[in-house]
């Protein structure tokens, strides 16, 4: 939960207080407003991805292991919706 002074509440990114309406809404929080200030989070997803070539790399690698999971799963589920139909078939 994040530390309030004189109706502001304390924003880590910026090391400063900030009025509450800077603040976007967190259901995770104590408080329902999330730890970092809208622009804190806007901010450290541009800066990440633009200055961390490391942190842009393990995104876009992050990215095509989940789509190659999913094309061998989709490959799997096809083999199978053809045994199933090889064997509904059979005899006939
Ligand atoms: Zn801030």
């Amino acid at each position: 939960m994040g530390k309030m002074k004189d109706g502001k509440r304390w924003c880590p990114y910026h090391q400063e207080y900030h009025e509450l309406s800077e603040f976007g809404k967190n259901a995770t929080t104590k408080d329902g407003y999330a730890n970092w200030c809208r622009r804190a989070s806007s901010e450290y997803v541009k800066n990440r991805y633009n200055s961390d070539k490391k942190y842009r790399e393990e995104r876009i690698k992050r990215a095509t292991k989940y789509y190659r999971e999913n094309r061998d799963r989709m490959v799997d589920a096809a083999k199978q919706r053809r045994e199933r139909y090889k064997k509904n078939n059979r005899g006939e």
